[in-house]
């Protein structure tokens, strides 16, 4: 599947990447750029960087950037195809789909899921109409799911019988390497290809987009060999702890409640959407992973946290809460009788009283207090002041500081303390996180400084200020003037610039700009496919090695075209001078070297003509 270059410019340039990013991230205007928390590493102050002019975004922290496509890639973890499609589909822009074409990557994704889609339709059809899927049915009857239920989740069951799933396989000549990749078949020592789910229960895990990424098997019977779930292993289309389960279905739904329900089951969450409950998904593991939360905050920032009430359960709350607060959340815990799970619960106790239980939902803060009281810490004082101290832990991940100061005072009151004593102890834990932090920060700062180095390395028989004239040269490029861009093209040549990186980068500009005639920088960001340099380009597109302060004052003005025009002017002059100097120079040394003094006054002459021209330029100038 490919889709022409023609629509993909169109469909970037009906959006602002301003927009779809801020769906994300909350942005707030600083000069010219967008600044706001970075979504793609852990951070309290803001350096995600957003360009409204150049339609790009790029990260001081972590490094990350590109254009709207790429912030979508990342972010979704989706391929570019989707990344396009999906912003076709919030666009309008109608997609015809070039077919025939070949995006071997792209194809190569396309037949994993494709054979997902197969293997989940088998399982289904084994679960609903084939004789010996009897015993799978009675458990979902037992466990009161019906048949609609069954089918929108894609439940299946994997047959007992000898390798029925291998057999169907080989059947329909489905590609067995990509099946073992899939963790679809395993294979023997001996060579020999066998169902990896046999007799188990399917439940097929589907992305936010809602295409079958893997699968997870549950053992129907306590005699099957193995644990009680067998899942999918990682492949290019599934990565684990990047998933809730129920997304795809709930995400609608989450978005016109605002608010989310998670609890830790598959079946759980079956429970309550076969209920008309259904802004639920499941973490479908211990406690959440960062990557779901911040999955999570795409649709809603307010969670009610419903996991069982055993000791697992209390513990991955705990857990959960301090991720969910440090991603800024909204965050309810909600409690079920001893015993229960939200499974169990619903269909004993029906709709009504369950979310009777989901209205009592207390905040973090009264959770956790009840939790340090049921457990005896505040009967002596030693073990008060260490459950005060595990509270007021999670405040200091809370950035709003009215929040934090309210919640201070809530604990103060609770355990009549005074608040200095509550706030010298979350101070020391700000301390604590802001360490961690900016030891993280100075990492990635430092393997930044390194690759910068490799690129001064070479260039360092060039002055730093040549260097610089080259670089708001390169910047001037990506101004998104042809005038300006015209100008620079007509008065210099790619050889011009002193190092490869440079060269190459003008080289991509030059033949981008002979194409099209004009400049687009988020499309033509693309074109870097090595990475270093286009970080290089990225960080020097948003002022990183910006020594000139003449930039900032020359483009918000209103007449920024003409001066920026002007500038423009003036900084080819002075690579110019440059080019001149190192012809002066070169001329010097070829002075010494002859003795033929026809060919010496020759050299003169060429020596003065360029300290003219070189003085001329400098006047000009000025
Ligand atoms: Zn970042």
């Amino acid at each position: 599947m490919r889709i022409s270059e023609q629509k993909i410019e169109q469909i970037k340039l009906s959006v602002s990447i301003v927009d779809i990013i801020s769906e994300f991230v909350q942005l707030r205007k600083r000069g010219k750029n967008y600044i706001g928390l970075c979504p793609f590493h852990n951070e309290k102050t803001p350096s995600f960087t957003v360009s409204e002019e150049k339609q790009i975004f790029h990260c001081f922290g972590c490094h990350s950037g590109g254009n709207v496509y790429k912030f979508l890639m990342e972010y979704d973890k989706i391929s570019f195809v989707e990344a396009v499609q999906e912003l076709a589909e919030k666009t309008g822009v109608d997609l015809e789909l070039e077919t025939n074409v070949h995006d071997e990557q792209q194809n190569e994704l396309e037949e994993y899921y494709e054979l997902n889609n197969i293997a989940a339709k088998y399982f289904s059809d084994q679960l609903l109409v084939n004789n010996d899927g009897e015993s799978a049915r009675k458990y979902f009857e037992e466990r009161k799911l019906n048949l609609k239920t069954l089918r929108v989740f894609g439940l299946g069951y994997s047959l007992i019988s000898n390798n029925s799933f291998v057999n169907f396989a080989e059947e329909k000549e489905l590609d067995f390497n990509r099946l073992l990749t899939l963790g679809l078949v395993g294979k023997s020592e001996k060579g020999r290809l066998y169902d990896r789910y046999p007799g188990r229960i399917i439940f097929p895990i589907f992305s936010p987009n809602g295409r079958v990424i893997a699968f997870a098997g549950r053992k129907l019977d306590e005699g099957t060999p193995g644990g009680k779930y067998i899942n999918s292993p990682e492949t290019p289309i599934y990565i684990k702890g990047r998933i809730l389960y129920g997304l795809s279905h709930a995400k609608d739904e989450i978005r016109k409640k605002g608010i989310a329900i998670i609890v830790e089951g598959y079946m759980d969450l079956l429970a309550l959407v076969q209920n008309e409950i259904k802004n639920v998904v499941a973490v479908s593991g211990t406690a959440f992973t960062e990557e779901q939360v911040r999955l999570l905050s795409r649709y809603t920032k307010n969670v009610t946290l419903l996991f069982d009430s055993d000791a697992a359960g209390i513990n991955a709350s705990m857990r959960s809460i301090e991720i969910l607060l440090d991603q800024d959340f909204e965050i309810k815990i909600a409690t079920l009788p001893k015993g229960e799970d939200p499974d169990s619960f619903i269909n004993k106790f029906g709709k009504t009283k369950f979310q009777g239980h989901l209205a009592k939902a207390q905040n973090f803060f009264e959770y956790q207090s009840a939790y340090y009281e049921a457990a005896g810490m505040f009967n002596d004082s030693g073990k008060t002041a260490e459950a005060i101290r595990e509270l007021v832990k999670p405040a200091a991940l809370i950035k709003d500081e009215l929040k934090r100061s309210l919640l201070i005072k809530t604990i103060a009151k609770k355990f009549n303390l005074r608040e200095m004593l509550i706030e010298s102890e979350l101070n020391k834990a700000i301390k604590n996180i802001s360490k961690l932090e900016t030891s993280q920060q100075r990492r990635t700062n430092i393997k930044a400084n390194i690759e910068q180095n490799e690129f001064s390395k070479k260039s360092n028989s060039i002055s730093l200020i040549h260097l610089q004239t080259e670089r708001d040269l390169i910047k001037l490029l990506f101004e998104g003037d042809v005038e300006v861009v015209k100008y620079i093209f007509d008065n210099l040549n790619v050889e011009d610039f002193s190092i490869e990186l440079h060269q190459e980068i003008v080289r991509k500009v030059s033949n981008h700009f002979s194409q099209k005639e004009n400049i687009d920088v988020s499309l033509l960001l693309d074109e870097f496919i090595d990475e270093k340099i286009e970080l290089y380009l990225r960080e020097l597109l948003f002022d990183k090695h910006s020594i000139s302060s003449k930039w900032e004052e020359l483009l918000p003005d209103s007449q920024s075209e003409f001066k920026l025009l002007n500038y423009t002017v003036e900084v080819v002059n002075k690579m110019k001078i440059n080019l001149l100097d190192k012809l002066i120079q070169k001329n010097m040394q070829n002075l010494e070297l002859v003795d033929n003094e026809e060919e010496k006054f020759e050299l003169i002459k060429l020596g003065n003509e360029l300290k003219t021209e070189r003085l001329n330029l400098i006047k000009e100038t000025k």
